[in-house]
């Protein structure tokens, strides 16, 4: 009797860790994060000195540009009667910097506020925004940020701010009050937003904010700016593809403004699959072949053929390499390739 009742005591732990895992990915919980490949340099996304630049990309439309290479971007589209805000920096002066931009264009309430993953980056400015402002995130985003810290998520950034860990002071967890799973839509007046979750990518909830008259998309984590290559931090390229399929399916964007890094436009989809194409066949031949594979992965460079941004190109060398190691370490992916 003692044995089944541990056993089932077992079963039940089993099956908490093995729920909470992957949803959780981004945050605290990450039980164990990957042992990045040599070379890897975390993103830099320090918000300190940051300045947001507003740019009308259509009537109403507004990205909010970093003035950095790779710290995060955002925007804002201005309806009616109301405001949409897409993702709220790194922090509540991020947040309250996004707030004064709106401002600057408009005295209309905020109403929303969407957050494109659960990475502090880009939801550590939620408290700022005022308490009728929803916060609209897919539901495994909520679920994680539910089961985090700042102190938890702050950790696991450290490498991103220089060990900088007082850019986090004063923030609150503010947690999005609206989950959806596929997609979720508002009209602001003459201009409809959509969010859409095409499957995971960079992280396991990335979304996408779409806006289909203009053809604007705002891609965060997915699609990184004008001269980037995908990190599949989560190291399933084969998933990563899919995801990017379905996003050329559904939508159909000619500007990208993404989370980090420049405004691109959707010829990025396509270059995005072909290097993730030709990761997957490097690394499956490399298995193949029966090479030892980290003398691989730790020597990678990139192909000409992918156009780098030239102050990314350290930070895109790491990227590619923890690409290529993740798919040597999951031999699975190359049978389905
Ligand atoms: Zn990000």
């Amino acid at each position: 009797m003692r044995m089944i009742a541990a056993l089932l005591l077992y079963c039940a732990l089993t099956a908490a860790y093995a729920e909470v895992l992957p949803e959780v990915l981004p945050n605290a919980q990450l039980a164990a994060p990957p042992v990045p490949p040599p070379g890897f340099i975390p993103p830099p996304l320090n918000p300190t000195g940051v300045l947001l630049e507003t740019r009308e990309l259509a009537s109403n439309v507004y990205a909010l540009m970093s003035n950095t290479p790779f710290a995060d971007n955002a925007g804002f589209v201005v309806g009616d009667e109301a405001v949409l805000v897409i993702d709220s920096h790194f922090n509540g002066e991020m947040g309250q910097q996004i707030i004064d931009a709106v401002r600057q264009v408009s005295d209309l309430p905020i109403r929303y506020l969407l957050n494109t993953n659960a990475f502090g980056d880009h939801v550590f400015g939620n408290y700022v925004f005022p308490a009728q402002t929803q916060i609209v995130a897919h539901q495994g985003t909520i679920d994680a940020l539910s089961k985090s810290s700042v102190q938890g998520i702050a950790r696991t950034m450290r490498g991103t701010v220089d060990g900088d860990l007082s850019v986090f002071d004063g923030v609150e967890l503010r947690i999005p009050d609206v989950g959806f799973d596929r997609q979720w839509s508002v009209e602001l007046g003459n201009t409809v937003v959509e969010m859409h979750w095409f499957g995971p990518s960079m992280s396991p909830h990335d979304s996408v904010v779409f806006l289909p008259k203009e053809k604007i998309a705002w891609t965060a984590n997915m699609i990184f700016g004008a001269g980037t290559i995908p990190w599949a931090r989560g190291g399933d390229l084969v998933a990563y593809k899919q995801t990017l399929v379905n996003f050329a399916e559904k939508i159909n964007p000619q500007t990208i403004v993404s989370g980090h890094g420049d405004i691109t436009d959707g010829d990025a989809v396509p270059r995005y699959l072909n290097y993730i194409d030709d990761t997957l066949t490097v690394a499956c031949n490399v298995l193949r072949d029966g090479v030892e594979s980290a003398s691989v992965y730790a020597n990678a460079e990139l192909d000409a053929k992918y156009p780098i941004e030239p102050t990314l190109e350290r930070l895109m060398t790491g990227f590619h390499r923890w690409n290529l190691k993740a798919v040597m370490a999951d031999p699975a992916q190359c049978a389905a390739h």
